[in-house]
């Protein structure tokens, strides 16, 4: 039930029937959706009988009633109570939102299903994408299952682990010095040739439909209720600006009210473009000129969404924070030691801003609390060395 193509910046529609990047004004493009007559034929209680993955939203994901999903098994994922890392800090309802059981180990997989499906669906040949590492490793994984093509460019300290697994499922990796925003130049310049579709996030319509599932499944498995807060470690902000869309389009249909939790946004001190426009009043974040962090996925110099993270961010009452590598190096060996969850840096982050979080009062202790667990740590083997 996708009606369009609506820009984030200046609200101009586009079609749906047609590989899409941005507007022309530049701005990322979000798919809207005629919630007003869904809400008057979906029922939550439709979604029962349904398989535990992300395709049980399909009325709001951009899938015709008679296509079959290009699937993995992505989403569906746990929502673990903390055992230990919460109540040490007296947050007894701590909660783990485990991303690690996607298939290649990320949430990635979310947005590159929806993605690539779509793509392919609407006739791209190759799948063309800049990557700080997992979401080059999912768009094979998915390329490889819809039989197309893909190339990935990565910055050259990228994680060996991840580069492997990208290679293992048929895709070429082309590396290039500096960041992820110079992969990023580097893709433009190959589709401008001819070279495939780009699928970078928030370029392309559909990666940040794929990740605000998180936010269907969130509200679903606290049953129709959402959190105090969410905790999130930001690179692109596509899982924060998706969740958010999640509950605006859970609002339009009527499964939940008006309450939002308080967003946070958990950055790298080594890349924190969007903690230092948070802290400065901005609208929009200053690159950074040289992005350094062992948390590949964190190492993100801007964001297009920059904007509509800061705008989440503040209307929601919540903030942006930056922990040190050596924080969320430890924080992922926590969650290792404490909860049984083997995660990437990424997620230690999140861990890592607790008691900061708590100090400052943005979380209260009886508040219900979210991490998002982004990545699994066996691609990050500094993680296994004793810290
Ligand atoms: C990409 C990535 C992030 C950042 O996600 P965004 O939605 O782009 O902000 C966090 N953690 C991991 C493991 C990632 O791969």
């Amino acid at each position: 039930m996708i009606t369009r193509l609506e820009c984030a910046r200046c609200a101009r529609a586009h079609p749906t029937d047609r590989l899409q990047n941005l507007c022309a004004c530049g701005g990322p493009l979000l798919a809207r959706y005629d919630l007003a007559a869904l809400a008057e034929q979906w029922r939550p209680e439709d979604l029962v009988v349904r398989r535990r993955n992300l395709w049980r939203y399909r009325e709001v994901l951009p899938v015709a009633r008679d296509e079959e999903p290009l699937t993995l098994g992505e989403g569906g994922t746990p929502l673990l109570p903390s055992r230990r890392v919460g109540p040490s800090l007296g947050l007894d309802q701590l909660l783990l939102k485990d991303e690690t059981l996607n298939p290649t180990g990320s949430f990635k997989a979310r947005g590159l299903a929806v993605a690539i499906h779509r793509a392919g669906a609407l006739g791209a040949e190759r799948i063309v994408l800049p990557s700080a590492g997992n979401a080059g490793s999912a768009a094979a994984a998915y390329a490889a299952a819809a039989g197309l093509p893909c190339s990935v460019v990565v910055p050259s300290g990228t994680p060996a682990p991840i580069v492997a697994e990208t290679r293992a499922y048929g895709a070429t990796v082309e590396f290039v010095d500096g960041s992820i925003a110079d992969a990023g130049r580097r893709v433009r310049d190959l589709c401008a040739e001819g070279g495939g579709f780009d699928v970078s996030t928030l370029r392309e319509p559909y990666r940040v439909e794929g990740k605000k599932t998180m936010g269907y499944e969130l509200a679903e498995d606290l049953g129709w209720t959402l959190p105090d807060a969410i905790v999130y470690p930001t690179g692109g902000g596509t899982g924060l600006i998706g969740v958010w869309k999640a509950f605006e389009e859970l609002e339009a249909l009527g499964w939940i009210g008006t309450e939002r939790p308080k967003m946070i946004a958990v950055q790298a001190v080594g890349c924190a473009p969007i903690v230092h426009a948070f802290d400065a009043g901005l609208e929009k974040a200053e690159p950074i000129a040289d992005p350094r962090t062992v948390a590949s996925g964190l190492r993100v110099p801007s964001a297009i969404g920059d904007f509509l993270i800061l705008d989440i961010l503040r209307g929601s009452g919540g903030t942006a924070i930056a922990v040190t590598d050596e924080e969320l190096l430890d924080g992922a060996r926590r969650l290792a030691r404490e909860e049984g969850i083997l995660a990437g840096p990424e997620a230690g982050a999140v861990v890592a801003a607790l008691p900061d979080l708590l100090e400052r009062g943005i979380v209260a202790r009886d508040d219900r609390v979210v991490l998002f667990v982004t990545g699994h740590g066996l691609k990050y083997p500094a993680i296994m060395e004793p810290g």
